[in-house]
């Protein structure tokens, strides 16, 4: 390793000890910036990378709420306000038991670089509890966001800071915060996307982080002129992000034989065509059961439990030509990147944030796959968000072919943006450091331009 990127980890890691994710996050960043930081010294004299790494605000609080048993229960709530250079912080909220403040910088840290890809005026950050949904009842989930955002609503604001959803936060805990944020306010603002259809929210933005991660692996084919036409897909989770890849890969003749959750994943060699996608759909969204049910259904499939005592996850052992990682970060560890190379797959777009370990990313980078990293790929969640945004201050709605051109357009040119980045610094097909090199320019100018703050 070089002695810029040993001496930038030695000081994060001090600074923010046993944060594993935050420090993997950081030292992909910074292997990728150190030719930019080379040719361009004005940025590392004015320790822009160093800011870029420090939290603006960390917000962090107790969420008490009592279960429907009557027993009361506390959670951690959390808001990391990460850059606000470009715009005002923007970012989803994970509800998920394994959140905590490192996972959570992580995350706000991408995030920064991810909303500048999407040409939008977006800064970054991300939030969320250690709150677990699952197996709680609506009317718990309901008293537990309004407990969080009691406290969050003095935070964010729709010039200040817009949250949106992520894992375990959909529609209806949008919804609930929404309602609980209007109601301490006393005002109807943008203050979350992912809003529903009748009260501000935009067509297309449940589907968009999905559909952008195939439009982006469509983009990255084209580069070969290729299409994902007959080409068998890898997907895995079966939450927001699974389900509308799925529906994008059919919709481009693609063919996704599989989907997961955590209890384990089911191979369909049929294929998950529009009527199993519709139970998925269902399954998932409204009776929010577990993907074994699907085997259950749809005797095509073959439903396998999650063993912790293999080294690698089987559904990444499919021939298989692209895969779409959608369901939680560092999904695919190195046996798993070995696998879908030996089987085959030359196309991975990231749905999902940072769900290849250091290891797996290497192995695609050196072997010329086309490899997409999530904060290109997955930025068309994000991108629809910021249309989300636009909407509510025009306080008109775009039709859902309008926004869906839009997300398009965005993301094709956020594809162009990594591929010209890479090109500029001599890495041509190497979209990790297009991405990160793209994101980074436009934030640090911003941040030159406007002194140490
Ligand atoms: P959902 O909560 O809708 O779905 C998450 C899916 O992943 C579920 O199938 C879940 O299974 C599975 N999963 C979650 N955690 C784990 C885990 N630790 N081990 C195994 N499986 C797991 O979340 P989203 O679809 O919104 O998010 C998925 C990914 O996409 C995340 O990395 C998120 O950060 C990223 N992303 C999301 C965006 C969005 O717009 N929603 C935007 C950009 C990125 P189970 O139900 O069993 O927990």
């Amino acid at each position: 390793m070089s002695t810029f990127v040993d001496e930038y980890m030695a000081w994060l890691k001090a600074k923010n000890p046993a944060e594993v994710e935050f420090h993997q996050a950081a030292q992909e960043v910074a292997e990728s910036l150190e030719v930019v930081l080379d040719k361009n010294p004005k940025y590392r004299e004015a320790k822009i990378l160093e800011r870029i790494s420090e939290p603006e605000r960390v917000i962090m609080f107790r969420v008490p709420w009592v279960d429907d048993k009557g027993e009361v229960q506390i959670n951690r709530g959390f808001r990391i306000e990460m850059n606000s250079a470009i715009g005002p912080y923007k970012g989803g909220m994970r509800f998920h038991p394994t959140v905590y403040l490192g996972l959570l910088k992580f995350l706000a840290f991408e995030q920064v670089f991810k909303n500048s890809l999407t040409t939008l005026p977006m800064g970054g950050g991300k939030g969320g509890s250690d709150f677990d949904p699952k197996g709680k009842s609506d009317l718990e989930v309901m008293r537990f966001c309004q407990s969080l955002m009691t406290e969050l609503c003095r935070h964010i604001g729709q010039f200040t800071d817009v949250p949106a959803g992520d894992i375990g936060v959909g529609g209806r805990e949008i919804g609930f915060m929404f309602g609980q944020y209007k109601r301490i306010r006393n005002e109807f603002v943008g203050v979350l996307t992912g809003k529903g259809l009748n009260w501000g929210g935009s067509l297309i933005r449940p589907e968009a982080t999905g559909y952008g991660a195939v439009y982006f692996a469509a983009e990255m084919l084209a580069t070969r002129g290729e299409t994902l036409e007959g080409k068998t897909c890898l997907v895995s989770g079966s939450g927001n992000v699974a389900q509308y890849a799925i529906e994008k890969i059919l919709d481009l003749g693609g063919r996704p034989v599989t989907c997961s959750d955590s209890g384990g994943y089911i191979f369909d060699e049929a294929g998950i065509d529009r009527e199993k996608l519709a139970f998925l759909l269902e399954l998932k969204n409204v009776k929010r059961g577990r993907v074994s049910e699907y085997a259950d259904r749809f005797k095509s499939a073959v439903y396998t439990p999650v063993d912790k005592a293999k080294d690698f996850n089987p559904l990444w052992d499919h021939k298989a030509e692209c895969a779409f990682p959608c369901a939680t970060q560092n999904e695919i560890n190195a046996v798993d990147a070995a696998n879908l190379l030996k089987n085959g797959v030359y196309v991975v777009s990231e749905g999902a944030n940072m769900p290849t370990v250091p290891e797996g990313v290497n192995l695609f980078v050196d072997k010329g796959i086309l490899y997409g990293p999530g904060k290109a790929a997955n930025a068309g969640g994000v991108a629809t968000s910021g249309l989300e945004m636009s909407q509510n201050s025009l306080r008109l709605n775009w039709t859902r072919e309008e926004v869906d051109a839009r997300l398009h357009g965005i993301m094709k040119a956020i594809h162009k943006q990594c591929v010209d980045a890479a090109a500029a610094y001599d890495l041509t097909g190497n979209y990790v450091a297009g991405a990160n090199i793209a994101g980074f320019l436009k934030v640090a100018d911003s941040m030159l331009d406007q002194g140490v703050v």
